[in-house]
């Protein structure tokens, strides 16, 4: 920077009289559209160069006022003007004025040279201006040299045509802004017809809501409702039933008696249907009223510590009848020792028996087989087979009342069954899962707490 100083001025003047303000004016005006200035800029530096030497004028009585060009700090050309008072500062340092000078140009301020006090100012020549090489400053030189300032008339009538042109700029940059704060507000209006609609919709489709969240409410009371009578109706009715099968079954049981009137072989056979089928409906009886009173919260189980063992005894001593024919094993394993949990051993029994009887119902060959693991705090108890298996799709259904795997061998029963075991496995706490793959056999597993529920 300091060897640009040692260039040669692009112009130099003195400052000396009223109407040198004009001149410096006038000049600062032409060396900024040598350089390459905008016009705005041009008129910027000019102004400020005047009222800098108007300043200066009033002050010390004049100064030597050099145009320079120079590569500023951020690597971009700079217009930079000089004013040498011809006396020293007042208070060493110069002050604009007004505020508003500085902020005509990028700096303004004083800088020691040696021994002298410097005025200087600078304004950022544009990316887009001509390349301010050595030559082109030396022909910018030798032009400014040639050319001779006007009179201040001229300079006047220069001030007015850019005094027109800023009022001419500032009404159209006015204009401009009225059409921009008009589309703004018009934007606006959109913005705020767009959120009417929208909060609109919104509060629709929360009115729809809620109304859906209502309905549903008074489905679902509808069909509890349903649901309670449904079971009171099956307890009902299963109960008034019970009384006239039992009726029949003895009846039954008293005709086909040595000690009664000899029948005859076809007699015998038709009350021998007699009583296998109210045999059957006592069955379906017992089934639907057990099941409606645990559907209506009427079992209430008999909590106690309960030893696994003797239950599966017990089961492998019961169900052995149901297991006669050779191709077919029913193996109860030992349950690990100790195989105590907290649950109802009444009810754990059913449960049990339940899905064993079915494994030997549905299981053709193979086995089927009960066996209990303690795993953390839950015993898991599985009873597989190698029966035909269930479907995926319907490894729920079977859980429904009266479900039975269409087209399954018909090997009697009520589809009661294991919606019953799962009824009661809830109430103790725990849950009934199906794994099973047609082909593959059912695994059916009974996991409960060993705490109890
Ligand atoms: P039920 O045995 O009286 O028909 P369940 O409720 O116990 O009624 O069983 C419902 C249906 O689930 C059965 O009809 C049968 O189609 C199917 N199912 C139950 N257990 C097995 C099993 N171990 N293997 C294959 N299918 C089974």
């Amino acid at each position: 920077m300091t060897g640009q100083l040692d260039r040669p001025p692009l112009l130099q003047m003195a400052l000396r009289v009223e109407h040198d303000i004009f001149v410096v004016r006038q000049r600062g005006r032409e060396v900024a559209a040598a350089v390459g200035l905008e016009h705005q800029d041009q008129v910027r530096i000019a102004t400020a160069l005047s009222e800098v030497a108007r300043d200066l004028l009033r002050a010390v009585g004049g100064a030597e006022v050099s145009f320079h060009v120079d590569d500023g700090p951020d690597g971009r050309c700079h217009l930079r003007v000089d004013l040498l008072p011809v006396g020293p500062l007042p208070a060493e340092r110069y002050e604009p004025q007004s505020a508003a000078v500085a902020r005509l140009v990028d700096s303004l301020g004083t800088i020691r040279l040696g021994r002298d006090t410097v005025v200087r100012m600078s304004r950022r020549v544009p990316v887009t201006a001509q390349a301010l090489t050595p030559e082109r400053l030396a022909e910018l030189r030798a032009e400014l040299g040639r050319s001779v300032p006007g009179s201040a008339l001229d300079e006047l009538a220069a001030q007015n045509e850019q005094l027109i042109a800023a009022l001419d700029e500032v009404r159209s940059q006015r204009d401009e802004l009225a059409v921009l704060n008009e589309e703004l507000q018009e934007t606006n209006r959109g913005v705020m017809a767009l959120y009417g609609q929208l909060s609109e919709e919104l509060e629709e489709t929360n009115r729809g809501v809620v109304a859906l969240y209502a309905e549903l409410d008074e489905k679902s009371a509808q069909l509890r409702a349903a649901s309670e009578s449904k079971s009171r109706f099956l307890a009902n009715v299963s109960h008034e039933l019970r009384a006239p099968v039992t009726a029949i079954i003895g009846l039954g049981r008293l005709l086909a008696d040595s000690s009664s009137d000899p029948l005859t072989t076809e007699q015998a056979q038709q009350v021998g249907l007699i009583r296998s089928s109210a045999a059957d409906l006592l069955t379906l009886v017992n089934e639907l009223l057990d099941l409606a009173k645990a559907e209506s919260g009427r079992i209430e189980p008999g909590w106690a510590q309960v030893d696994l063992r003797p239950i599966f005894g017990q089961l492998r001593g019961t169900l052995r009848a149901l297991a006669t024919r050779p191709e077919m094993a029913l193996v109860v394993e030992e349950p690990p020792s100790p195989a105590t949990l907290r649950t109802d051993e009444v009810l754990l029994g059913q449960v049990l028996r339940n899905l064993l009887h079915n494994g030997l119902k549905f299981t053709e060959r193979g086995e089927v087989r009960l066996r209990a693991e303690l795993r953390g705090e839950q015993w898991s108890l599985t009873v597989s087979d190698t029966g035909p298996g269930i479907a995926p799709e319907l490894h729920e259904r079977i859980f429904e009342e009266f479900y039975q795997v269409p087209g399954a061998t018909r090997v009697g029963g009520t589809g009661l069954g294991l919606p019953y075991a799962r009824r009661l496995v809830t109430l103790l706490g725990g849950t009934l899962e199906l794994a099973s793959e047609p082909g593959k056999g059912s695994t059916f597993t009974v996991t409960l707490p060993v705490g109890g529920a």
